[in-house]
């Protein structure tokens, strides 16, 4: 009996023991290949919650960029401003990059695991103190979770979290790049670039300046067609890969046409020049606020919207590496999305604007807290990806469409601009966009952006009991319009009626649910339909329609 017991629970101790062995083994895995968003959601919003009391005011870059082996070697020198007392600094860096030095006038502690460094100073550092290290690191880039940067043999395109997320998206930062391309490459690049052969006459030097603070940053190089124009100032230069096929002036003017557009809707972003990169084998656009957008593709849509994030994300700025949301995310992303809708509405007409509205779609049974969404729920591989796009882009961009309708054009747009004007260069989160709101219409609007953004509230219209009697000649029909969603619309919903001659359009305020709607016709009505022009984000539009 006794031995049988003592069998069992070392069997068991073997058991437990070889389960946490796989356990911890295969955690080790999924961190060594990176393969596990989550630990690097983990990982990364732990250094951003340490990253908290310093940012980096300046970066200066230097880079030597040898696409032939795949490597770059990079000098940088940064200036971290200290926001509280404090002992260390600490920066994420690609694992792929070995640090070779690391100065800071005295002595410096650099411990590294992985993706993580910390430097641990000699002294502390006080509060609004600032400090410059210069550090060198050199190696290959690794695929990292959500980036798609490479140095290929004759083409690179470098971003901030390729390499080191620079400070790591923590604010905006003033920078200087300098570098070093073999003689053939074109660096793609805005501005002065000085294009100087070394003095081996092997390689080029090219060096860049923002004209204003930034966000991060895109360095591309390879062989290029280039197109450039200057319009009201601006230098807008367009780079396309010249194995790649591309309408180069349909694609700048359209680029040249949203960005007018939008800088008259919102305010000057302060970029003189802009750059754009088509990467056709990219698997995404971005737009890091540095004046460089990358697209993967160059229909209309993305377009205006990367052009947007000039705006939203660039300029209005957004914690990317942050752990738990604040809503930073739909400001980015559904703001952008907002803002190309708008663009076409207003560039192309409302037909246009429909049909693109219509795959704005967002499933209504996969719902999530918009707020809640960050960078990484977004940008990760596999499935649930696909859900918090659809949440933030598609449905951030509805919670705009439908502000609109309840605020009214005009006070919405003043909400937009202010939001731009009083928050430029500043991190942002939802509740400076509802104090905007708030402060214009004049009392709370927590009723339509708490379910909106911090629930996951949907909203259904239905049109019952339609009833019509013909009076001397004219018809007259009554329908009731339904709210069948928790979600109170303080707002006028269109109802539309098809007769046999035309179609009538009556707006319905919904104080009243349900609300009636009455329509006088001089011809029998067919169809009536509540929501035509998809103003409002309806979840179920087949109860939309009554047919006669
Ligand atoms: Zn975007």
């Amino acid at each position: 009996m006794q031995i049988i017991k003592r069998r069992k629970v070392f069997f068991l101790s073997l058991l437990l023991f070889s389960v946490l062995c796989l356990l911890s083994s295969y955690s080790y895995y999924l961190l060594i290949t990176n393969r596990s968003p989550y630990i690097l959601k983990l990982v990364t919003g732990t250094v951003d919650f340490l990253m908290k009391g310093q940012s980096i005011s300046n970066y200066n870059i230097n880079l030597n960029i040898s696409p032939e082996k795949g490597v770059i070697n990079v000098e940088s020198n940064i200036n971290v401003k200290f926001l509280k007392d404090r002992r260390y600094i600490i920066f994420l860096l690609n694992d792929g990059l070995k640090v070779n030095s690391i100065k800071y006038g005295k002595a410096v502690s650099h411990y590294r695991i992985w993706l993580i460094n910390l430097l641990l100073l000699p002294e502390k550092i006080k509060k609004d103190d600032d400090l410059s290290i210069n550090i060198k690191y050199e190696g290959n880039l690794r695929p990292l979770g959500f980036s798609d940067g490479y140095i290929k043999e004759k083409e690179f395109i470098l971003r901030n979290e390729d390499i080191w997320y620079p400070l790591d998206f923590q604010g905006l930062f003033t920078l200087n790049v300098n570098g070093r391309v073999p003689v053939s490459i074109t660096p793609a690049l805005p501005g002065s670039i000085i294009n100087k052969l070394t003095g081996d006459g092997k390689g080029k030097r090219f060096s860049w300046r923002p004209e204003r603070p930034v966000t991060g940053f895109a360095l591309m190089g390879g062989y290029f067609n280039k197109l450039a124009k200057s319009v009201n100032g601006i230098t807008y230069t367009l780079y396309s890969p010249v194995y790649h096929n591309e309408d180069l002036e349909k694609t700048i003017d359209n680029i040249i046409l949203c960005h007018s557009f939008f800088k008259g809707q919102f305010g000057d972003d302060g970029f003189k020049n802009l750059t754009i990169i088509i990467t056709p084998h990219g698997y995404r656009s971005y737009n890091h606020g540095a004046g460089i957008i990358t697209l993967s593709k160059t229909d209309f849509p993305t377009i205006a919207h990367e052009i947007a994030h000039n705006w939203w994300g660039g300029t209005v700025y957004v914690d990317l590496l942050r752990r738990k949301g604040d809503g930073g995310q739909w400001i980015a992303e559904g703001f952008a999305e907002f803002s190309s809708l708008m663009a076409i509405e207003k560039l192309h007409g409302k037909d246009a604007f429909l049909r693109e509205l219509k795959n704005e779609n967002f499933n209504p049974h996969e719902q999530r807290i918009i707020e809640s969404i960050t960078t990484f729920d977004n940008l990760m591989d596999g499935e649930d990806v696909k859900i918090n796009n659809q949440m933030v882009y598609a449905k951030g961009a509805y919670v705009l469409i439908m502000l609109r309708e309840i605020m009214g054009e005009e006070k919405f747009m003043k909400a937009m601009k202010n939001f731009f004007s009083e928050y430029n260069y500043k991190i942002v989160n939802s509740n400076d966009f509802q104090w905007i709101v708030e402060r214009i219409m004049g009392n709370s609007f927590s009723w339509y952006f708490d379910p909106w953004i911090r629930g996951t509230e949907r909203l259904d219209f239905e049109i019952t009991d339609l009833n019509s009697i013909e009076r001397g000649g004219t018809f007259v029909t009554t329908a009731k319009v339904v709210n069948k969603s928790k979600i109170n619309i303080y707002a006028e919903i269109d109802v539309m009626a098809i007769t046999e001659n035309g179609k009538e359009i009556q707006r319905v305020f919904m104080d009243e649910n349900p609300a009636t709607v009455v329509f006088n016709t001089k011809s029998k009505i067919k169809e009536i339909i509540a929501d035509p022009f998809l103003k409002w984000a309806d979840m179920e539009r087949e109860n939309n329609f009554v047919r006669h």
